[in-house]
Formats: C-alpha cells, structure tokens, sequence
C-alpha cells in the first residue's frame, strides 16, 4: 500500500481555508510569518503578529491596478528586521543562561542579497544590534565600505566589517587604508600571501590592522556544501601555517594584530551536532593560538545556519534539526566550556548567518496561464461521432479501442486493478498499432483520451476508499496536469535547478476552496528543465501539487480567470544567482509594509517599486543595440509597403508593437 501524504488525505467535512493550511504546510514552513485568513488568503504577519496581516491576493489585485504586473517578487523589511532581532536575542539569552562574558555580533556576508535596499536596511538596523557587514571579493568591499559610512550614526566605526575571499595587493591596501580612516575592519587570511601583503601596508601607513586567519579544520561539514571545510577545502591555512603566521607576526612586532579566527563549515548546515563538532575543534584551536601569545579576541564560526524550506524540522537538505536559539545555545555552550578548560577569556563571538537572516524576506507570486490536462469526463458524444465517422468512411473500429470503451462503461469500485490492467494492455496495443501503420490518428486520440479517463476514474474511486495499491502508484504523477507559470526558474530560483533545492509553494487564495487538481509547474523558458516537479512535504517525496481548476473567462482566446502561486523563502541566494535565461529578465521587485502609524487603515503600504527589466536592457547586456534593431526593422516594413505586402496602418501597427515590446517586460503581460 502507499500512504498518501497526511496532508493529502481529507476525505470529509467541509473544506475550510484551514485544511488549506494544513496540506500545504504553512505553519511548518511558514514559521508564524505567514498565515491564511478567512477569506482564504495567505497573509504575511512581517513581525508574527496576527493583529498585523498583509493580505498577499489584495496586495497583487492593489499592485496590478497599479500597473504593475505579476511575476512580481515581494519584499517584506519587517521580517528581515523580526529575523535580526531574533538572531539578537537568541544569543543574548544563552548568553545570559551561561554567563557567558564574551558578546556576540553577527556580521552579513553580502553576497547572499546584494540588493541595495536589503543591505542598506540591515546596514541601518547593524549599529542598533551591534551587528556587522561581511565582504567576500573587491566589489562587496567596495559596496560594505559605502553602506557602514552612509549608514550613518556614532556606532558606524565601530561596525564590524569582516573580509573573507581572495584578496589582492590593491585589496589589501584598501583595508589598511580604511582602518587608518577608524573602520573596524578585519580581514581575514585565506592565504599565505595576505599576510605577508597585511605587514607590508602595515609598516607603509603606519596602522595597526586587527587581522584574522581562517582555518581548514579537520571536522568536515555536512550537506551540499561539504567541500567549504575540511583540509581540501580551497579556503584558509593549514594548522602548519596558522603555527607560521603566529611566528610570522611575531617577528614583524604584530603578534597583538592577531585578533580573530575564523572558519566557515559551509551552507545550510542541517545537522547540528556536525557544527557542534566544527566549533569544538575550532575552540580549541583558538585557546592554543592564545597561549602562543596571539591577541585573539574574537571567534568567528562563519555562516550555515540554515532554513527550514520543507517545515519538517529534520535532518534533511531542505531543512535543519535545529531551531535558532537551540544554535545559540549549543554556540555558546561549546565555546564556553573549552575556553573555561583552558582558562581562556571568553571571545566575542561572530557569525556570518546570511541566509538564516535573510531567507524569509522575499516571496514571489506569479500568475499561472494555463494549464495541460487530460479530462477525467471526456464529452462521449464526441468520441462517439468520431468512431461512427471513422466507421462511415469504411475504417474497422480497433480492437484495443473497443477494449478500452467496454472497460469504461464498466467500471466499478469492484474491478478498479483488472480495469487497470485492461486500460494499460489496450494503451500499449493501440501504439504498437498505430506505430506500425494499423490505426488511423483519430483513432488514437480516441484512445487516449479514454486511458486517461479510465485512468482518473480508478485514481479517484481508489482513493475515496482510503488506499492506494502499489499498482497505482505512479497514477498521480500520470495523471497530474501541467500548469504554466508566467515565470523564469532560471531568474527566479535558480538554486531549484541547480542544487534541487525545494522552496515552499501555495495558491495565494481560493484555499477555502478544496483543490481538485494535482500538477507540476511548468516556467516560460523553453526549457524542458524549466519546471517544478518536486514540492515540500514532511514525509513524503512529492511530485505534485494540489492546485484549484481553472476556471475559463467567458469568450474565445480570453484564457483563465486570474490564479496566483506564491513562492516562498527566496530571500536568500536566489536573486542574484539567477540568470537571463531565454533573456527573461529580473521581475519587478516591490517592498511591502504594515501601515501602523497612528491614524492610518493599519493595512500594507508600498514602501519602494523596483521595476523589473525591460526587453531593452536584457538585449543591452548581449550586446545588441536596440536603435540598431528599429531601423532593421523600419527598412524592412518600409520596403514591405513598397511593395504592398503591408498596407502604411498595418506597418505602422508593427512598427509600434516592436517599439513598446522592446520597452516592455521581459514577461508576458496579462
Ligand atoms: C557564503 C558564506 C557565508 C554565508 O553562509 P550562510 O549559509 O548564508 O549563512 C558566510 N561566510 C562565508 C565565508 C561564506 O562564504
């Protein structure tokens, strides 16, 4: 037998938007930021506040009237603000709980979001929480330097500015320049060369930099991202050189500059006894390079506290078996004991939790187009006048169809595995035929269609009686229907592609209306890996997802009522990964917030509308002129007037649709 998804297995009652939640998993991965309300819409409490709901469907339906169009990627500063401040508090409290005397910043590596309204806004809130900026190449120092200065207040030099990734003469000379301007930044040595290139600008300007080293620990990481720790691992020095740089510095009189040691485990780090043991071994080493005399007053464990993206709280890829304040916790406590072994001053502890930070903070919503299905109750009339035609024009009526039509008549909850049986034998019957000549194309659409009906008939009645033999079980995704999403995988979650990475995903409304449908998502990239077939769930792998029947609007070509899907926890890594694949472009980008100044509606405000790009700007970036491809284009409608292949109106007709089109969205506008 197959069990079938707790979620997924309402059978009776009245379907309230409630059950809606449940099967699509939003508290477990919704964290209390996103809820669904009576209406059978999903919200957004930015601060867990239940008092304080954006209603998401309200926010599009506000935003298109606005002319601004789906795919649209919605940001949320509040949620960025409640994750930094819980990260905050999370370490404050184990501090406290183990007296531990060494403080806490958390400094964000900037490569995760570059965007400049995110880092600017975690920039302003850093001097408030005593957190910090995390660089990793010469353009995010660039950018880090900019953002600490313009983010203005006393507490501005004393913001942390932590430098990781390969630096050069020029680099080097940039920090040691900014640290004589009074920045507290400290960067950090992945290799040798550095340090040498640290000591030489030192002694040039006369500054005492505050420098660290970053380790290749032994203890390896886990998951995807393995290869970041570990002695193999392209970045930092071996525990031989660590020796060296102490001896190095000592010589040179900078032994005091020895500020911090670093190491980074790697991403997503969903099992936390393996970072336990990273920050063991890295405790360790730094008590000893204390009492070799180095100026160590700060441990940096680097970033990977993960996101829980399936809610199943597990030791599993998409999510982690840990909650923050249990990372706290287990952070402080490990630190703590082997630095009270050694009788070593507690460190300032520094981590570089990028994707925990930001991760929440960005949801996409795109419209769906369309869907391919087959009917579970094809029009028989039909099928029929297509059989008596066939047979007026002297065609012998298949075998394997008249198969298939006498199983359909006769099904019943009885015969559900034999009719099953029948409906595959006559499908594979019908192609062989019509492989090799023996069955007329309408013939075969009949028996398509009528595989598939029977195939949902079985699929139903098997599943109102609770169970599902092992025979069915590839019915589902059989089965399942294609919806098309006006949307880029490839832009907009790039790491679904890569790295399979699941992201949560829900209808924003109808959801207190029972979905009847299960589907994958198919993007408008022509890709054939442009599609989501793999969905979050807690138990089980699962390849559809519950969505509603369209509904067609009225007329010809008019397509379907509008249906919504929002994509939940790109904040992190996504935006900037993603690339211009079949040249779709960035989506628009809007920043949403609660209104609860004194005297407002207390509803959502649009806060900042980044535009998405234009067709112009993504052509730009390959290299083609625009004004080059107009007069290509004017020449060649010019001389199609010429010769009255184009009326003047229908070539002027064109001439604008190509113009506004090259202004326009890289997405299909609805
Ligand atoms: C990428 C990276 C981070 C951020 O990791 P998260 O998993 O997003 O927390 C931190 N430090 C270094 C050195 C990195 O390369």
């Amino acid at each position: 037998m197959t069990t079938l998804s707790p979620r997924s297995t309402f059978l009776h009652g009245q379907w309230t938007s409630q059950d809606a939640a449940l099967l699509y998993g939003v508290p477990d991965w919704g964290k209390g930021y996103i809820g669904v309300n009576a209406e059978g819409h999903l919200t957004v409490m930015p601060t867990k506040d239940p008092a304080k709901q954006i209603d998401l469907h309200e926010v599009i339906v506000g935003l298109k009237e606005r002319g601004i169009h789906t795919p649209v990627l919605l940001r949320f500063n509040d949620i960025i603000n409640h994750r930094l401040r819980e990260i905050r508090k999370a370490f404050d409290d184990a501090m406290a709980d183990q007296q531990y005397a060494g403080g806490y910043s958390c400094v964000y590596p900037i490569k995760v979001n570059q965007q400049r309204h995110v880092c600017e806004q975690i920039a302003a809130l850093a001097v408030e929480l005593d957190f910090g900026l995390e660089a990793g190449s010469k353009p995010e120092l660039l950018a880090v330097l900019g953002l600490s200065a313009s983010a203005g207040g006393p507490g501005v030099n004393g913001m942390p500015i932590i430098c990781n990734g390969f630096k050069d003469d020029e680099f080097i000379e940039t920090v040691t320049l900014a640290a004589k301007l009074g920045r507290n930044i400290i960067p950090v040595v992945e290799k040798w060369t550095e340090l040498e290139l640290l000591v030489k600008y030192a002694k040039q300007y006369n500054v005492r930099p505050k420098i660290g080293l970053r380790v290749k620990l032994s203890s390896k990481g886990a998951g995807r991202w393995e290869s970041s720790a570990g002695v193999r691992s392209k970045f930092g020095l071996f525990v031989h050189e660590l020796l060296a740089a102490v001896e190095y510095l000592k010589k040179h009189d900078m032994l005091d500059c020895l500020n911090l040691l670093h190491c980074h485990v790697g991403s997503q780090l969903y099992d936390i006894r393996v970072f336990k043991n990273a920050v063991n071994e890295l405790s360790h080493i730094y008590c000893e390079l204390v009492r070799l005399g180095a100026g160590l007053t700060m441990l940096d464990i680097g970033g990977g506290m993960g996101v829980d993206y399936d809610g199943s709280q597990s030791a599993w890829s998409s999510s982690i078996n840990y909650t923050v304040a249990e990372y706290a916790a287990d952070v402080v406590y490990r630190i703590k004991s082997v630095c009270d072994g050694a009788g070593v001053k507690h460190p300032r502890i520094i981590s570089e939790s990028g994707r925990a930070m930001v991760a929440y903070g960005s949801i996409l919503i795109m419209d769906v187009l369309g869907s391919s299905k087959f009917e579970s109750n094809p029009d028989m009339r039909v099928i029929e006048a297509i059989i008596a035609k066939e047979r007026a024009g002297g065609v012998e009526i298949p075998q394997p169809v008249l198969d298939l039509l006498e199983a359909h008549a006769n099904l019943t909850d009885r015969n559900l595995l034999e009719a099953f049986h029948d409906a595959t034998q006559a499908r594979d019957d019908a192609m062989n035929a019509f492989s090799l000549g023996y069955m007329s194309l309408p013939m075969r659409a009949v028996a398509e269609q009528l595989v598939y009906a029977l195939c949902q008939k079985i699929l139903e009645r098997a599943t109102k009686k609770g169970d599902l033999p092992d025979e069915f079980e590839s019915l589902p995704d059989l089965l399942s229907d294609i919806y098309f999403c006006n949307f880029s995988l490839f832009q907009s979650m790039p790491d679904s592609w890569a790295i399979d990475q699941l992201f949560p995903i829900a209808p924003i409304h109808r959801l207190d209306e029972q979905p009847t449908r299960r589907g994958i998502l198919a993007d408008i990239t022509c890709d054939s890996d442009g599609k989501i077939d793999n969905f979050v769930d807690k138990r089980i792998d699962k390849t559809t997802l519950e969505l509603h029947q369209l509904r067609d609007l009225p007329g010809e070509g008019q397509g379907c009522e509008p249906y919504y899907l929002g994509v939940f926890l790109l904040g992190a890594y996504q935006e900037i990964l993603g690339d211009l694949h079949n040249l779709l472009g960035d989506t628009h980008a809007v920043h949403i917030s609660f209104d609860d100044t004194p005297g407002s509606r207390g509803d959502w405000e649009i806060d900042e509308v980044i535009e998405g790009d234009t067709v112009e700007e993504v052509l730009k970036y390959v290299q083609y002129d625009p004004e080059d491809l107009k007069r290509a284009m004017r020449l060649d409608i010019e001389a199609a007037c010429k010769q009255n292949r184009l009326t003047i109106a229908e070539g002027k007709s064109l001439l604008k649709f190509y113009d506004d089109g090259l202004e326009g969205y890289t997405y299909l506008e609805g």
